[in-house]
This record gives structure tokens, C-alpha cells and sequence, in this order.
């Protein structure tokens, strides 16, 4: 249902309503939405900033599970609904929620996008990030975990042999691992491999993201995968 909308919510202008989080404005602002298209199909994940400007120009909704039903807002129904809860002292740690002027609104976990109804494309962009997120930024022959400045990416059959850019040919390698390995494949630098490399079906993102509280009513709108 699209609640009914009261009266108009307090310090609106052109860019949406001008909101800043409590925890800083990269904490709450930057918590992650996913967005529907107007058939409930997943389509993209984006920042609650731009989140909270598309339902404010009123291109989205929200849509808000509760007891495995699903409710939408338009804007005003939205901050009704978040001063209700405020009211009624029911807030809870695995949420976000972001301070304005003068109210205070929770950050949607989903939005439906009311006049789109692209089917999103469902392939994985490949790139350095998400080749690291797919392995868990684990090196590949070591085991062991570094931060991003601390690993490189390996072709394992080595691009001066032939091997490709690609899923099944990348890893991620500590620095150290990789000069060992050179270029020569695995097997020739006795060195094994911890997984072998896969295009994932989902973005490795989403999928960490789906291991989090917040996030697990995005389950409802994804695709089953085996990952
Ligand atoms: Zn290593």
C-alpha cells in the first residue's frame, strides 16, 4: 500500500531533504539500498544519499518488510512511519538512521523504482575489486589474508604463455607469492592453488553484503544462487 501523505515534511528544497547522519556523513549516507525495478526485480545497489533523493523526487518508493510482508512509502509515509517508531521507542542496533534539521528518518533497506521495468543485466563486472572480494582477499597459494595494498593480481597460466584476462585465469596473489611463482604456472613453481578461480553468479559485494543482519531482507527480491 502507498501510505497517505500528511502534511509536507519539514526543510524540503530542490536536491532532496537535506539529511546528515549521526555517525558522520559517510556512516549512515553511505549505507547501501537496493533498488527494484517496478516489477520487485533486484536491479542495482546504490547509497542511501541518492536512496533518499530518488523517493524524495518521488521516482522510488519504499518498500519495507515486515512479519515477510511487504509495505510501500512514498516519502511522507516514510518519515510518518519513522516518527511512529521513534514514538514508540523501537529502534533497533542493526539499523541505520540519519539525523535532519529537525527529524530524524531510517535509512530503507529496499526501494522499488515505480516507472522503471528494465531487467537489470545480471553479469559481474570484472575487475581488480571484485576479483579481491571473490577471494576473500586471500592470497591464492599462501592462504593468508592482506589488505588491498598488500596483494596483486596473478595470471596463472602466465600472459607470455597465452593466459587470458579472465575469471578463470586470475587469483589474487600476496606480493610475495607472486614474484616466488614468476612466470611460470603453478605446477612448474610447485606451488598449489587454495580454489579454483570461477566466474562468480553474483556480485562478490552482494554477496558479503548478504552475510550482514541489515541487509538479509534483501533475500527476498534476489535470485536463488548457490554461492
Ligand atoms: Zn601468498
Amino acid at each position: 500500500m502507498i501510505a497517505s501523505a500528511p502534511a509536507s515534511p519539514p526543510h524540503r528544497d530542490a536536491d532532496g531533504p537535506r539529511v546528515r547522519s549521526r555517525r558522520g556523513p559517510s556512516a549512515s549516507l553511505q549505507a547501501s539500498v537496493l533498488a527494484l525495478n517496478r516489477n520487485f526485480t533486484a536491479v542495482q545497489v546504490i547509497s542511501a544519499k541518492r536512496a533518499f533523493c530518488l523517493i524524495y523526487k518521488e521516482l522510488a518508493e519504499v518498500v519495507h518488510v515486515e512479519n515477510n510482508q511487504f509495505c510501500s512509502y512514498d516519502f511522507s509515509g516514510w518519515l510518518e512511519l519513522c516518527q511512529l517508531k521513534l514514538e514508540m521507542g523501537e529502534k533497533a542496533d542493526h539499523e541505520d538512521w540519519i539525523q535532519a534539521v529537525n527529524f530524524e528518518i531510517q535509512v530503507p533497506r529496499v526501494i522499488r523504482l515505480t516507472s522503471y521495468d528494465r531487467i537489470p543485466q545480471s553479469t559481474v563486472k570484472f575487475n581488480r575489486r571484485n576479483i579481491f572480494l571473490r577471494d576473500g582477499h586471500r592470497c591464492q597459494y599462501c592462504g593468508k589474508r592482506y589488505s588491498t595494498p598488500r596483494l596483486s593480481l596473478d595470471h596463472v597460466m602466465p600472459k607470455s604463455r597465452g593466459g587470458g584476462e579472465t575469471w578463470e585465469n586470475i587469483v589474487c596473489a600476496c606480493l610475495k607469492c607472486n614474484v616466488q611463482k614468476g612466470g611460470r604456472t603453478p605446477a612448474e613453481a610447485g606451488m598449489k592453488l587454495l580454489n579454483k578461480p570461477v566466474k562468480p553468479k553474483r556480485s562478490p559485494l552482494l554477496v558479503r553484503q548478504l552475510t550482514l543482519r541489515k541487509y538479509e531482507c534483501w533475500q527476498h527480491f534476489l535470485p536463488q544462487s548457490s554461492e
